[in-house]
């Protein structure tokens, strides 16, 4: 396909496609599937080879946000029965971090619910991140707190966060659609703040919202334009309680042509796998690894993913590689600049969903139906009593 060849040429010396382009790789038919996951996949290869990044969520504080994004189970009303409580301790994050560490993760993603920080907040932060580096050498770590004020991205750069999470999630125009509390500009601002900063930019976007294949093209070229270091693919979760808990618009197919056009648009950056990876990739998920080069290992930060043994079984048998610490996870030309993170939002899940018994057809999986059996509310790690998942 002359598309395809052309995306290609274009991915190996970093020029951006044009909109058409990008918009054709959404609207590619099915017959045409893995030519799309081949190509995106040379681009790939070229500049991140077979590695596989590994990063970790410690959900610092969960539930209990003003803000009323409407994807998010840690939203203003949200009836979903999340996992609520306050800022984690130092030693209780450096727990969690830890078991993530110990499971393969390079890339520890501190994560708070709410509007922004506090200065008081981001000090607080800072004596988390201070406990999760002074255990464990070589350890990456984002954070992500929301809205920063001026000021606070260099103090967590001080305190020696690596990298700033902030997304942008959709496009400008259907914005106002999906948060009525903060605005699109003021997201742009704080991933500029993080970037101005010496932090390492990490924003992304949540497919599956009802936006169109031009919302979903703008957002991403706003991305390009911003230009992170990493670009978090969330599929969103419709998780029950929140106001888009009937949006089951994805298949895998469709999250395969998402993740092919990010890569295509921005070929050199860590495209991450987020939240939703289960849930709608489902048994397609080690073919999504010939696109991104990252993703989140064991759980979310308010519902569970598969089992971290899983993730790392998937990897090899998928003829990948984990990534190790002494690794560099950006190309040279980026590597400078250090590298991403995380995801702000409720993100992902996933159980094992049960196949066809020998001797009989396995009924067909109607594009979009709607698999809350896949979707389970965290109930372990940072939080509770319980071990985390890693
Ligand atoms: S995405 Fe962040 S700011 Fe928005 S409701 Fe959820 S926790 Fe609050």
């Amino acid at each position: 396909m002359d598309l395809l060849n052309t995306l290609v040429d274009k991915g190996l010396r970093r020029e951006l496609p044009t909109r058409e382009e990008a918009l054709a790789v959404l609207a590619t038919s099915d017959d045409d599937l893995l030519d799309v996951v081949a190509a995106a996949g040379k681009v790939r290869r070229h500049w991140f080879g077979r590695r596989v990044k590994l990063n970790y969520l410690v959900n610092l504080k969960s539930g209990l946000c003003p803000e009323d994004c409407s994807y998010c189970s840690q939203r203003l009303g949200s009836s979903t029965g999340i996992l609520k409580y306050t800022w984690l301790k130092p030693d209780e994050a450096s727990k969690a971090a830890a078991a993530g560490l110990a499971g393969g993760a390079k890339r520890v993603c501190l994560v708070a619910s709410g509007r922004g920080p506090t200065d008081r907040d981001v000090d607080r932060v800072a004596g988390t991140i201070k406990a999760i580096k002074d255990q464990n050498e070589g350890v990456e770590v984002c954070a992500c707190l929301g809205l920063l004020s001026d000021g606070q991205a260099e103090r967590l750069r001080e305190a020696g966060a690596d990298a700033y999470n902030h997304n942008l999630n959709t496009s400008e125009s259907t914005y106002g659609d999906i948060t009525t509390t903060h605005t699109y500009a003021d997201r742009v601002d704080t991933v500029t703040k993080a970037h101005a900063a010496g932090l390492s930019a990490c924003s992304g976007l949540i497919a599956g919202m009802g936006e169109s294949d031009e919302d979903l093209v703008d957002v991403v070229y706003s991305l390009r334009e911003l230009d992170p270091d990493s670009v978090p693919v969330n599929f969103l979760i419709p998780v029950e309680g929140t106001p888009l808990a009937k949006e089951w618009n994805l298949t895998p197919q469709r999250c395969l042509r998402i993740l092919a056009m990010v890569r295509f648009v921005c070929p050199d950056v860590e495209v991450r796998i987020a939240g939703g990876r289960e849930v709608h990739l489902r048994t397609m998920q080690p073919l999504a690894l010939n696109l991104a080069n990252s993703i989140f290992l064991g759980d979310y930060l308010t519902t569970e993913g598969q089992a971290g043994k899983a993730d790392l079984e998937m990897i090899a048998d998928a003829g990948f590689e984990v990534e190790g610490a002494d690794q560099v996870t950006l190309p040279e030309h980026r590597a400078a600049a250090g590298s991403g993170c995380g995801s702000h939002e409720s993100a992902g899940c996933g159980s094992h969903e049960g196949g066809g018994v020998c001797g009989t057809t396995a009924p067909a999986t109607p594009a979009n139906e709607a698999r809350t059996d896949l979707v389970a509310v965290r109930r372990r790690g940072a939080g509770t009593d319980l071990a985390p998942n890693a």
